[in-house]
């Protein structure tokens, strides 16, 4: 395949996705110029300006960083047609229009480059009808790119080709949106609404008819269908909301206006609540109420016997939340045989669910896999319908559902497909996922794109090797393994719970770079999972502490301070894998460490003034370090002090970074350090950078002593922090830490320019750490977070 350079894209659409589209390929460095309609009064590329501008304020933030959104290009269609030219692939997301669609394309077809690449975000029209108006030498390059908003965090984008798309363009734009973008591709067929939505909204609609059916209020079912059940949190009505009643209806519509022959067609109708919502204005978040209002601080749902809205806060009875924490076989079982509604209303939109991929798959998907794919990552399942049937037993489940076929209980009629009773034990398997078009098990893409992916996401029963037992293992204790995949760069992978750093991990750690030294190229530190490290195990020194007080936890810090510094010093390169969180501990590990190579969703700080505590683990002798390299880069007489304020300021508010671009901005990432968009591709690019940094002859840190800015600097600082506590910004336990943290970012009391090593900081870090374990309000935080997981301010 001849590689396919993007070295441009252009948006068409400056609305809800358009814009956020281009946000994130903002995000993932791609340039991008985001087009809209010319505007009617001012200037007239005022709708791109209002959407880009409205991009700085939107929650979840689409961008990394809000200034970022600087670097879209803004046009509209009168005056800058000509830029197309310039770009090798054309996202269209205009409104979801068929006539408005087809009028733009055939507008700009005369300025598009002859080799780009066009796409479609359209949720749900034919892409072989939009296609049609195209010119010839156009329709081999044209196809659907859907994106699932919000397009920064949602995984899923579904690449839907036409019957005239050249194989390779969708390869080529494959490997692009995958490994440039950093999405999860599941190729879908060109039917109505694709897979995730076709699927995913026909559930919703059986919930709803579901929950009428046993009487249940919203709340109960949300509680229900969210977290407990393994799926979004925002269950079933609070989704809805969330997306958009209108949106909803919209591509409800499509099903309807399409599929007149499907055997669910009745299943499709509007259910009466939705339409009245819609009637009344009340569209969901977006216009304040929907399915629920929030009035001041409270939540309300609609209660629809009432026409109004009342007290939220149900949930599920005790007894179905308990039946949802077993393993699959006797979840259903359980479900299935209840009396209690909860437990039926379950099974029953289960069975649905069941019944409708199982009748759908020949037509909607090329497998199961796509299927099962498409729900986790566009509706945040953590299983996919027919993984959850395998799971739990195919052949019971298959004579269950047939059972309430039979004795019409079920959304339709249908039957299910015959391949369902021949005998198989499921429809994934280590040959492939079963496709019902082609009567075959088909195996997974081998597109080289995803020869960067050591472990991709897998469907169960498909015989995927897991990454903590893959490859060959050099140590293992209870909370680390140590093991490489390629016998030349070792990895040690943190297996604690939220891989929080306790004298375990850091005795698996040393011992890791221990062997790399000795046999390998370089050490990654990685794990499978979406959290680099929450931080320092603070329940793990509990009882160290009960014993012998801060005295004994002193030795215990200078175990882990060294352990860093171990690590920075080591003779192969250290590199941390980052993904999700690395807060305090953790961002200590990984600024030891001597690269970073960090997932897009990547959260960084130095939190530990959450708990009443300053950085221990070198955090701070970190900050320090860094302000005498700036500034020693800027000029050899520059003051310190200007280049510490930002680390100081992180560390004493602690901020975390929103994304690893913000972590970057707030130094815990640096600009030699790597920001990879797909979280699955992290592995394969940290173990080639410490690979190319072993080949390029590694060589350690030179270690030596650095200026720090003293003991004015510490009065400058504790100048302002006056101010913010008499000001009342502050508490004085908030005031005392900070002065702290400026005391040891500072080198405590020094003159000017003195020169420390980072053993002297961390002596000091380890002298106020050590000091704060013993006051009694920051004791008072750290029980409070050990008890409920959340800040205490004092
Ligand atoms: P939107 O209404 O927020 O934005 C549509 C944009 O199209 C507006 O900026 C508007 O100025 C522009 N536009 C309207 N008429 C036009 C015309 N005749 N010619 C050129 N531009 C025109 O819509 P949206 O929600 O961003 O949806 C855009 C596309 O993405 C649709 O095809 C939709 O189905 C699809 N989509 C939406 C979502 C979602 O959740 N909103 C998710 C996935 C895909």
């Amino acid at each position: 395949m001849s590689r396919f350079n993007v070295r441009k894209v252009a948006v068409l659409g400056a609305g809800v996705m358009g814009a956020q589209i281009a946000a994130h390929l903002v995000n993932v460095k791609v340039p991008v110029v985001l087009f809209d309609l010319p505007a009617k009064e001012g200037p007239k590329n005022g709708i791109v300006t209002k959407a880009v501008e409205g991009l700085k304020k939107l929650k979840p933030s689409p961008l990394g960083i809000p200034e970022d959104a600087a670097l879209i290009q803004h046009a509209n269609y009168e005056e800058h047609s000509e830029l197309l030219k310039d770009c090798d692939l054309i996202i269209e997301a205009i409104a979801e229009r068929m006539d408005w669609k087809l009028d733009l394309y055939k507008k700009i077809a005369p300025f598009i480059a002859p080799h780009a690449i066009v796409a479609s975000n359209t949720s749900g029209l034919s892409i072989t009808k939009l296609s049609e108006v195209l010119p010839e030498e156009i329709k081999p390059r044209f196809c659907g790119i859907h994106f699932f908003n919000p397009p920064r965090y949602m995984y899923l984008v579904e690449l839907i080709p036409t019957p005239t798309t050249r194989p390779e363009i969708l390869d080529q734009l494959e490997t692009f949106v995958t490994t440039a973008v950093g999405k999860g591709v599941v190729r879908a067929k060109d039917t109505p609404n694709f897979i995730a939505n076709r699927v995913g909204i026909a559930g919703m609609l059986a919930t709803i008819k579901e929950a009428e059916n046993f009487g249940l209020t919203y709340d109960v079912v949300d509680d229900l269908t969210g977290k407990k059940m393994g799926r979004a949190s925002s269950g079933t009505f609070r989704t809805a909301d969330v997306v958009g009643l209108d949106t909803m209806a919209h591509v409800v519509k499509t099903l309807q206006d399409n599929l007149a022959d499907d055997p669910f067609f009745p299943s499709y109708a509007t259910p009466p609540v939705l339409a009245k919502l819609i009637e009344q204005g009340a569209l969901g978040q977006k216009s304040g109420a929907g399915f629920y209002k929030k009035v001041g601080k409270d939540i309300l749902r609609l209660d629809p016997a009432k026409a109004d809205y009342v007290p939220a806060g149900g949930k599920a009875d005790e007894i179905v939340a308990r039946m949802l924490k077993k393993a699959a076989p006797e979840r259903l079982k359980l479900l299935r045989e209840s009396t209690n509604p909860q437990a039926q209303f379950l099974w029953a939109i289960l069975r649905d669910s069941f019944h409708y991929v199982a009748v759908h798959l020949a037509d909607i998907a090329d497998s199961a896999r796509e299927v099962d794919f498409a729900m986790r990552w566009g509706f945040g399942m953590q299983q996919g319908p027919f993984e959850l049937w395998q799971a739990a037993g195919w052949k019971q489940v298959a004579e269950w559902v047939k059972a309430d076929i039979d004795a019409g209980k079920a959304l339709s009629k249908a039957p299910l497909p015959a391949w369902v009773f021949d005998g198989r034990e499921g429809v994934h398997t280590a040959e492939g996922s079963w496709s019902a078009a082609l009567n075959k098990y088909i195996p997974r893409s081998t597109l080289p794109v995803y020869a960067r992916q050591h472990f991709p996401e897998a469907v169960l029963g498909s015989g995927a090797t897991d990454p903590l037992k893959a490859g060959t293992q050099e140590f293992k204790n209870d909370e680390v393994r140590v093991w490489s995949l390629d016998g030349e760069v070792l990895i040690a992978s943190i297996t604690a719970k939220l891989h929080l750093i306790s004298p375990t991990v850091t005795e698996g750690l040393l011992k890791a770079v221990e062997i790399a030294e000795a046999k390998y190229k370089g050490l990654v530190i990685w794990s499978p999972d979406d959290v680099f490290s929450a931080g320092a195990n603070l329940e793990a020194l509990m009882p160290v502490f009960m014993k012998s007080g801060a005295k004994g936890i002193a030795p215990e810090e200078k175990k882990l301070q060294d352990a860093m510094l171990r690590i920075r010093y080591a003779q192969v390169p250290v590199v941390s894998a980052i993904r999700g969180i690395a807060l305090g501990g953790g961002c200590e590990l990984s600024v030891y460490s001597a690269r970073r190579v960090a997932a897009m969703e990547s959260y960084m700080g130095l939190v530990e003034v959450g708990v009443g505590l300053i950085p221990g683990g070198g955090g701070l002798a970190y900050i320090a370090r860094r302000a005498a390299e700036m500034a020693s880069a800027a000029n050899a007489n520059a003051d310190i002090l200007k280049f510490l304020t930002d680390g100081f300021t992180n560390a004493a508010m602690a901020k975390v970074g929103t994304s690893a671009i913000e972590s970057r901005k707030l130094g815990y990432l640096l600009w030699s350090d790597v920001i990879v968009p797909n979280k699955d591709e992290l592995l394969f690019v940290a173990i080639q950078q410490a690979k190319a940094m072993f080949e390029s002859g590694y060589r350690a840190p030179a270690k030596t002593l650095f200026p720090v800015a003293g003991r004015n600097a510490i009065a400058t600082i504790k100048a302002q922090l006056v101010n913010m506590r008499d000001g009342g910004f502050i508490s004085a336990h908030d005031f005392h830490i900070s002065a702290l943290i400026a005391d040891v970012v500072c080198g405590g009391d020094v003159d000017a320019g003195s020169l420390v090593s980072e053993e002297y900081l961390m002596a000091l870090e380890r002298k106020h750490f050590c000091g704060l374990l013993e006051h009694p309000k920051s004791q008072e935080r750290i029980m409070g977070m050990l008890q409920t997981g959340k800040p205490v301010r004092n």
